[in-house]
């Protein structure tokens, strides 16, 4: 089964466009998207009228000609906007929202989680400590939440995010595969320890709940994004783990994607088309 996957398009639309392009000319089943879709150049507050406009016009066109795409919202995407976007993918049976959900197709089965570790950042809709024994990194100013009424300002990030979930109670509450051997998970944080999580300032910022998780339960794939130029830094895109293939694409000026065949002896390829506009 060829599936392409993609991630941190950031609103991008000549990357949405390609993406579409490429999919119908490959013919493949399903298109994967990790997460960070909407704009976040201007006010995010305006973030709701690229789904309700472009990605609903878009979401159209995959459902049109019957080529799956799973998807949601990322870190930089405002969480006051999920149901709204669970409605517009709703509309058509192609769209598949995959945030803490599982979705089967072509007998592999797909979940989703778009949870992150807390960054520096101060927006922290998605944000959440790793694991209970978290050490918080240096943060850039007061913590946000996005509410219909502007933003919700958090005087004491840290104990409000004590009292959130970690990330490794996340993963356990998700829904699990059937048979882990057939399973994709589609996280946007990526794993620690593999070289797929080195900001520019050489610092690892991935997760050990999900490398943990992942070494215990051995899914056949993972795709992440998030930290966009981890690929760059680190000259790796992929990693092993087990049995277990970990990949994350990375996203810079040009559209980076990755073209995977989930047949038994998998193949992946990472492909960068230069952006020539
Ligand atoms: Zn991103």
């Amino acid at each position: 089964m060829k599936v392409l996957y993609v991630t941190d398009l950031h609103g991008v639309k000549w990357k949405y466009e390609k993406i579409l392009e490429i999919a119908k000319e490959l013919q493949v089943k399903a298109v994967v998207n990790g997460g960070d879709m909407l704009p976040k150049n201007n006010d995010l507050f305006i973030q709701d009228k690229f789904i309700s406009q472009y990605l609903n016009d878009y979401f159209y066109r995959f459902n049109s000609d019957k080529i799956h795409y799973l998807c949601y919202l990322g870190n930089d995407d405002l969480k006051i906007f999920d149901k709204l976007f669970d409605d517009i993918c709703s509309k058509y049976p192609f769209i598949h929202h995959l945030a803490q959900r599982k979705c089967k197709i072509g007998g592999y089965e797909f979940i989703g989680m778009n949870w992150i570790v807390d960054c520096p950042f101060r927006l922290k809709d998605r944000c959440r400590m790793d694991t209970d024994d978290y050490i918080f990194q240096d943060q850039l100013g007061t913590a946000l939440l996005s509410t219909c009424n502007g933003w919700n300002e958090i005087g004491n990030w840290f104990n409000y995010a004590k009292t959130l979930p970690t990330i490794e109670e996340e993963l356990n509450q998700l829904v699990f595969p059937n048979n882990m051997k057939k399973s994709v998970y589609v996280i946007h944080m990526p794993p620690s320890k593999l070289g797929l999580d080195r900001c520019y300032d050489g610092m690892e910022v991935g997760s050990n709940a999900i490398y943990n998780f992942f070494k215990k339960h051995q899914p056949k794939l993972s795709l992440h994004g998030h930290i966009h130029e981890s690929p760059d830094v680190t000259k790796k895109w992929y990693a092993k783990l087990g049995n277990t293939i970990c990949i994350q694409p990375g996203q810079l000026h040009d559209l980076t994607y990755v073209l995977i065949d989930l047949s038994t002896d998998m193949k992946f390829d990472r492909v960068i088309y230069q952006n020539t506009k």
